[in-house]
C-alpha cells in the first residue's frame, strides 16, 4: 500500500499531527488539510489555543506535552457537547 496523504483518515491525519508540529513541518499546507475543511477549523482552533499559550508563557519554550493539554482540552470539549 502507498501512503497517499490525501487518503489519511481524519484520525489519523490528528494522530500525527503533534509529531508533525513537532517536525516543524507547515501543517496548513498539508495535502490532508488542504482537501479537508474539519482539519482546517481544528487546525485554527489549535492555533487558537496555541498563541493563547504563548500569551500565557511568553519566555518558556512550549513544554512537550503541550499538544497533550490540548488534546485533553478538546476531549473535554467534546465531552461537554455530548452532554447537550
Ligand atoms: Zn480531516
Amino acid at each position: 500500500m502507498t501512503e497517499d496523504p490525501k487518503s489519511l483518515s481524519c484520525a489519523d491525519f490528528q494522530a500525527q499531527l503533534p509529531d508533525l508540529i513537532g517536525a516543524g513541518e507547515n501543517v496548513a499546507i498539508h495535502p490532508h488539510v488542504l482537501s479537508c475543511e474539519l482539519c482546517r477549523a481544528l487546525l485554527a482552533d489549535l492555533e487558537t489555543i496555541a498563541e493563547a499559550a504563548r500569551q500565557l508563557f511568553p519566555s518558556v519554550e512550549p513544554p512537550e506535552d503541550l499538544w497533550e493539554h490540548i488534546e485533553s482540552a478538546l476531549q473535554h470539549e467534546e465531552d461537554r457537547s455530548d452532554l447537550k
